[in-house]
């Protein structure tokens, strides 16, 4: 009997270490080789974080772009915009639900069609008396308008947004626009379409410049719709831009992430949001990166 527990005794012993040893062996297994170091490839450490944009800018890009300030004190920096404008006049099929106030009227296709589409929505509410007077202008014809009217009117020339491509003076056919319809329905909604009123009546003190209620400035979303909630001038936008540094906007069913940078010379921006974006100089000293929210 005494024999038989001396043999159990000694099996159990054999046991516990026979469980020790395989606990010692697995734990060791847990640490194999291909776990501790993964078979996927490694990730340099210069790869961009997946959450994070990487934007090569050159310097000139401050220069170029949709949100370029020009007024009495910055002048139109050198762009395509010439040759990108076309005679509207000429170019029968761009002039969709507007008039033109001469046959001189020049304007980029891209920048006739953004107009176009905007005044397709006032002519479902009946307001469809609009006609383009001005778009593109160069020096010359600047030149030519500054002469004629005088500097409370007219901006110096190489200081006009004309000169951009990305302005366009717009009448109504049946009153002055500060009394139209079209004025009205442009004013309440010209900000949803990218389009800004430049020079406002309560702005003048910031843009130096009397208000133009026929004056649009394209500057695309979000920025007209921050700059109508917040009831800001363009020259007050970018400088809020720059104290902020960034800022989120939801414009309908979009989330936009607006950032700005300085930049001085040729640079690589790190972006903390993904998704589809645009770039803008602020004619001044950096650039705004605008993320639309994948
Ligand atoms: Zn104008």
């Amino acid at each position: 009997m005494r024999k038989w527990l001396l043999l159990l005794a000694t099996l159990l012993l054999i046991g516990v270490f026979y469980n020790r040893f395989t606990a010692a062996v697995d734990m060791k297994g847990s640490i194999q080789p291909e776990n501790r170091y993964p078979t996927e490839t490694p990730t340099p450490e210069n790869d961009p974080p997946e959450n994070e944009l990487t934007i090569e800018v050159e310097a000139d890009q401050v220069n170029k772009g949709n949100l370029l300030l020009v007024n009495e004190i910055l002048a139109v920096p050198p762009n395509d915009a010439e040759a990108e404008a076309v005679n509207l006049y000429k170019h029968k099929e761009l002039r969709n639900g507007f008039g033109l106030l001469d046959n001189k009227v020049r304007l980029s296709p891209d920048m006739t069609k953004k107009f176009s589409s905007m005044i397709k929505d006032a002519a479902e509410v009946g307001i469809d008396h609009f006609l383009i007077s001005s778009g593109y202008r160069n020096d010359e014809e600047q030149k030519a308008l500054y002469d004629q009217l005088g500097s409370d009117v007219a901006a110096f020339p190489g200081h006009s947004e004309h000169s951009l491509g990305l302005a366009l003076d717009i009448g109504s056919t049946i009153a002055q626009m500060k009394d139209a319809p079209e004025g009205k329905w442009l004013k309440e909604n010209s900000w949803k379409y990218g389009f800004i009123v430049r020079y406002p009546e309560d702005k003048t003190e910031v843009t130096d410049v009397m208000n133009e209620p026929w004056h649009f400035r394209y500057v695309g979303l979000p920025h007209s719709a921050v700059m109508q909630e917040n009831h800001l001038a363009f020259e007050e936008y970018l400088e809020y831009l720059k104290e902020r540094k960034s800022i989120t906007a939801i414009v309908g069913k979009s989330t936009y992430v607006v950032y700005y940078f300085p930049v001085s010379s040729n640079t690589t921006l790190h972006v903390p949001t993904i998704g589809s974006y645009e770039v803008s100089g602020n004619n001044t000293d950096g650039v705004i990166v605008t993320v639309l929210k994948s």
